[in-house]
């Protein structure tokens, strides 16, 4: 594979790490990323809008997802927030609407990878 220097276009070697033309340094060899068994490790709970499950803009869904709360309860508090509390369940709504992020667009997630094999000499 011909590698070709980014900044003056030289050809160069395949492992080359500075371009003998203009010195530019190249991108380093690709390396694979260790293996991770539970990569990732760690789910953060985040205040989000969670695209699935919404009526309106997530809210209600987003804050029952964050603390495990029923989402019927959280839009029934704020209903009645909304006509019983002078309208502080829609103004709290608005709020959250704003200061909550949209949850990112996200692929389904990967199936786990199986651990990879150990290492065997060929058998000769
Ligand atoms: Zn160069």
């Amino acid at each position: 594979m011909a590698v070709f220097c980014r900044s003056c276009g030289k050809s160069l070697a395949d492992d080359a790490r500075f371009c003998p033309g203009c010195g530019a340094q190249m991108q380093p060899p690709f390396v694979p990323p260790p293996y991770y068994p539970n990569y990732p490790t760690t789910s953060v709970t985040r205040l989000v809008r969670p695209r699935m499950g919404r009526m309106i803009a997530g809210v209600c869904q987003g804050l029952a997802d964050a603390y495990a709360w029923d989402v019927v309860w959280v839009r029934v508090i704020t209903v009645l927030l909304t006509v019983f509390g002078g309208g502080s369940g829609l103004l709290a709504y608005i709020i959250f609407w704003i200061v909550m992020p949209e949850e990112p667009l996200m692929l389904p997630p990967m199936p786990p990878m199986p651990p990879p094999p150990p290492y065997q000499p060929p058998s000769q």
